[in-house]
């Protein structure tokens, strides 16, 4: 159990390594994965006998070949505007250069055919433009989830004789070694000259203990907060119908907040979130036309960035979702009208709305769970969107709260995402320096292609 390199995880990250090494050298290569193979990977709930998570470990949504994108709608966002900061390492035009060879890579093991959209000229970015709103500039791959699947299918197949895959074998332990560095595993102990991490955003807790016993820096700064709003699907229909999905960003007059749009859905539902136990607000699409609800949702956010000395920021986000968690007992829903003349809604003035809502939340009062500036912000912003989608504004919309996304920690690194240990790489969302399939894949090849280039 010797390699010239070792790669911890089979997530996009992982795989673009073990890519790159396969086609480009005769290294000697294993990778170690907690979960199974892509064809073993099988969530038991059923809607039947199963009908919520029961926490199987490993989960199959979030490990094996594939990491935690193999089912996902494998939408690759080809930019530097959002998805992670892999080009503050490694500067804009590489990075972009290697999510276009991804790409390649992708459409030439299965996703060939599959559509790319652009935001570049379109009309929604004039009237976003004319309206003080900025839409993100990006191309993306819409694979689908069905073809994400086939692809990921087909680069195993290329690469599982080139390449050494162990499954169901988490890495316990990471140790310098005079040779380079040993992993310890249920299965043994491996060893490698060059250790790549790519642990994802399962991994994050386990590589932030690693990162404490290696002594290598790390931080925790950043989370977003805000709600999602749910409106009837026509009023978004001239954005969404033009762009499968679209980022857009508003500065605020009041405090110079960014509040941005993420993830939308059209004719989509609001649905819960578990996260350790507090539940928290998400959207969800479907592809089949019998599922689609006559509505429209997206959330709206504020990123909060804390400076020294606070550094639990999750623990923040927590903090605010449990609020809403003790006053409505889960998710609040407020419409914008009853936000707005400061008071709480309740289930009659939402069932005399003209808003079906599609979760079955608490009607209440957000005002009493998010920080004034924050509400401030998303209050704006709507007023904004109602300039490029009349109608967003109207009493009856909907919000729920909260939604909070977390971010990994981020680990200190150098521009090649080498730590200060020579050898030892940290790629994709489990080192926080991306958050999307196509920055993960990227850091992959980077990272390969320099472990190459420096032998
Ligand atoms: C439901 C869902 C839908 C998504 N949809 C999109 C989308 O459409 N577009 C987009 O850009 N992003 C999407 N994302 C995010 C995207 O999946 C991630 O950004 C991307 O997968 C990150 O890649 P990664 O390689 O860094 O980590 P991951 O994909 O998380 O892979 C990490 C792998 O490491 C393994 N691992 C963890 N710890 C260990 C250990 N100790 N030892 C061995 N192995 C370990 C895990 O099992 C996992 O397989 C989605 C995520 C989810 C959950």
């Amino acid at each position: 159990m010797n390699y010239d390199v070792i790669i911890i995880g089979a997530g996009p990250g992982g795989i673009f390594s073990a890519y790159e090494f396969a086609k480009k050298s005769d290294l000697k290569v294993a990778v170690l994965e907690t979960g199974n193979v892509l064809e073993k990977r099988h969530c038991p709930i059923d809607g039947k006998k199963i009908k919520t998570c029961i926490g199987c470990s490993p989960c199959s949504i979030m490990n094996g070949f594939g990491g935690a994108g193999a089912f996902s709608d494998g939408k690759y966002n080809i930019t530097n505007d959002f998805g992670g900061n892999l080009y503050e390492y490694i500067g804009k035009e590489k990075a972009l250069e290697l999510m276009h060879y991804v790409d390649e890579i992708n459409t030439s093991h299965g996703g060939e055919g599959t559509a790319m959209y652009s935001t570049a000229g379109t009309e929604l970015k004039k009237r976003c433009m004319q309206n003080k709103l900025t839409l993100l500039d990006a191309s993306v791959r819409h694979l689908g989830t069905d073809i994400n699947y086939i692809v990921l299918g087909n680069l195993y197949n290329e690469l599982k004789d080139k390449v050494d895959f162990y499954f169901n074998t988490p890495a316990k332990s990471i140790k310098v070694t005079e040779e380079g560095y040993s992993i310890d595993t249920d299965s043994g102990v491996f060893t490698g000259r060059q250790c790549i991490v790519s642990v994802g955003r399962s991994g994050s807790k386990w590589l932030e203990e690693m990162c404490r016993e290696l002594d290598i820096n790390t931080k925790s700064n950043r989370v977003d907060i805000g709600v999602r709003v749910e409106i009837p699907a026509e009023i978004f229909a001239s954005i969404t119908d033009e762009l499968y999905e679209s980022k857009i960003v508003y500065r605020t007059e009041k405090f110079e907040d960014s509040v941005r749009t993420f993830c939308m859905n059209p004719y989509g539902i609001v649905v819960n979130e578990n996260t350790n136990g507090i539940i928290t607000v998400n959207g969800h699409s479907f592809e089949d036309p019998a599922k689609r609800t006559a509505n429209t949702n997206f959330a709206l956010l504020v990123s909060k960035h804390f400076s020294e000395p606070f550094k639990e920021s999750n623990a923040y986000g927590e903090s605010i979702a449990r609020l809403s968690n003790m006053l409505g007992g889960g998710v609040i829903v407020q419409r914008f009208g009853d936000l707005e003349r400061g008071r709480r809604s309740t289930p009659k003035r939402i069932e005399e709305g003209t808003v079906r809502p599609t979760l079955a939340a608490t009607p209440g009062d957000l005002s009493l769970v998010l920080p004034k500036r924050i509400l401030d912000g998303i209050v704006e912003m709507i007023y904004a969107l109602d300039k490029i989608a009349p109608g967003t504004a109207n009493d009856d919309t909907l919000l729920y709260g909260v939604e909070v996304k977390f971010y990994n920690m981020e680990v200190e690194l150098d521009h090649n995402l080498e730590t200060r240990y020579p050898g030892l790489y940290m790629i994709g969302d489990g080192c926080g320096v991306t958050h999307s399939l196509s920055h993960a894949s990227a850091s992959g090849v980077y990272v390969a292609d320099r472990i190459m280039n420096n032998r």
